[in-house]
């Protein structure tokens, strides 16, 4: 009864920061490549970049930026 369990990993298989933005109508690849390095910038607080984010109509829930900060994301995995 147990042959259909699938393990966390495999079905969290996107990066929740960057997938909002991509997911967006009117984001672009720019917007993919400004939001990783966003991510990747110190100067951007957790909750101010989702505060930012939010203002655009990208809600990204800060945990997802934590996420990713701390290589938790699949983002690493690749
Ligand atoms: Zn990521």
């Amino acid at each position: 009864m147990l042959e259909d369990l699938t393990p966390m990993y495999d079905t969290v298989n996107t990066c929740k920061a960057i997938e909002r933005v991509r997911e967006h109508p009117d984001s672009n690849e720019k917007d993919v490549e400004l939001i990783q390095q966003y991510l990747d910038d110190p100067k951007w607080g957790n909750y101010a970049l989702a505060t930012a984010l939010a203002k655009k109509g990208i809600r990204v829930h800060k945990d997802s930026i934590i996420r990713h900060r701390e290589k938790r994301c699949p983002c690493w995995r690749r």
